[in-house]
């Protein structure tokens, strides 16, 4: 079976080919500045050279035709014919309560998907282009939606209620959902596996940290709890994003700046996180340098993200009752031996001891706890599209 795994943003589409028989990667590409001007494909088709396209890509329709024509292009592509692809799964971000896990794309999920617009107003509706524009490029052939949310469906009551009016619960769906659910779920079920151990005995705390970072502790395998909430802007420090903050800070800047709701939405979105504080870059490994040449608020950003982390692996840890392990994965959670050192300093009241010299590893699987740390530590590097292809297998297999 061959699976096209497709993740759109509002000017881009990321999409990988899966062979699923061996689940290795046909291709991969990225469609970029789809509307704007310099719109581009770049195809990378396994074991052949890459292709770049320039062209004027108007919207998600003729952005997919693009991917579908590299697929099949008689240099470039990797397919003979279109009806090899099977099924197309789709990463879509926001379920909220309706979906706790992946669902086939029929007229009733996508009216689904729609009533979610109002909750998910960046997200949603250019995923909900994409399965219009694969409706009509390949018809007939069943797509699945995997949200970024369903992992955590299975948060208790007490996790994701917000001390608001319990009206506006019942009326909006205020509540906390959580993101980033098929990586937290891709590198627990894998550090398990690396393990060798059930994951229904295990307790693990995953931390997704790059640009937009996350934590989850993970009770036999279930999400209890999650860092981020109604929106991926709650949370640990990120990127351009606060994180957590007090709220009464947003009513001060509206008051005292004179924002706008839009502006201060803005502002917590884009200009905050490590960028805000650095005034450096959102990019970690630009603050680790200027950190590194004396640069005090590129050190305090830095700070700030590991003091983060530590805090809710600390909280996790309680909620959890116990801790086995500990999992790194994502860009900076994957790449940055020093960040890991940083956030596991001084934890051996909690039985965490990372090992100096198994730590200094980039971006592969790996155990970096001491030999006498109660809790593994490991670092997994996560895979998002095979999770959205498995579903996809799985649901249309059905
Ligand atoms: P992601 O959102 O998972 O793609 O992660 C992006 C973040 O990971 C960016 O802030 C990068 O700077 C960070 N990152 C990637 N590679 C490294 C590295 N080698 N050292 C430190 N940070 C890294």
């Amino acid at each position: 079976m061959k699976v096209l795994v497709l993740n759109c943003g509002s000017s881009s589409i990321k999409y990988q080919l899966f062979n699923m028989e061996d689940e290795s990667v046909l291709a991969k590409g990225l469609v970029e500045r789809i509307g704007l001007q310099g719109a581009v494909l770049t195809h990378r088709p396994s074991g052949k050279e890459k292709k770049v396209i320039a062209a004027d890509i108007p919207d998600h329709s003729v952005g997919i035709k693009m991917v579908l024509e590299a697929m099949v292009h008689p240099e470039h592509g990797v397919l003979t014919k279109m009806e090899e692809i099977d099924a197309v799964g789709h990463r879509v971000a926001h379920g909220g309560s309706i979906f706790p896990k992946s669902a086939l794309i029929d007229a009733q999920a996508k009216e689904s998907i729609k009533s979610l617009f109002n909750i998910a107003p960046l997200h949603n509706p250019p995923a909900y282009l994409g399965i219009e524009a694969v409706e009509k490029a390949l018809p007939g052939v069943p797509m699945v939606a995997v949200f970024d949310t369903s992992f955590h469906q299975t948060m208790p009551p007490a996790a994701y209620m917000y001390s608001l009016p319990y009206e506006l619960y019942e009326k909006y769906g205020l509540r906390k959902y959580g993101f980033h659910g098929t990586s937290h779920k891709y590198v627990a079920y894998r550090a398990a596996a690396l393990l060798n151990r059930p994951i229904e005995e295990l307790k693990i705390i995953t931390c997704h940290l790059g640009n937009g970072a996350s934590i989850t502790a993970i009770d036999g395998g279930k999400s209890i709890d999650t860092s981020m909430g109604f929106t991926p802007l709650e949370g640990l420090t990120m990127g351009t994003r606060c994180g957590d903050l007090d709220p009464a800070i947003v009513t001060f800047l509206e008051e005292q700046e004179g924002l706008s709701c839009s502006e201060v939405n803005n502002l917590l979105n884009k200009k905050s996180g490590v960028l805000g504080i650095s005034g450096v870059s959102s990019d970690f490994r630009d603050i680790e340098e200027a950190a590194a040449q004396g640069n005090k608020r590129a050190q305090l950003a830095l700070d700030v993200f590991a003091h983060d982390v530590k805090k809710y692996i600390g909280a996790y840890a309680a909620a959890l009752n116990g801790l086995d392990v500990i999992v790194f994965t994502a860009g900076l959670g994957e790449n940055s031996p020093e960040m890991r050192e940083k956030i596991c300093k001084d934890m051996e009241f909690f039985g965490i001891k990372l090992d100096g010299t198994k730590n200094k590893i980039r971006g592969q699987e790996a155990d970096v706890s001491a030999d006498d740390s109660k809790v593994r530590i490991m670092v997994i590097p996560t895979n998002e599209e095979l999770v959205i292809a498995r579903d996809t297998k799985q649901i249309v297999e059905q």
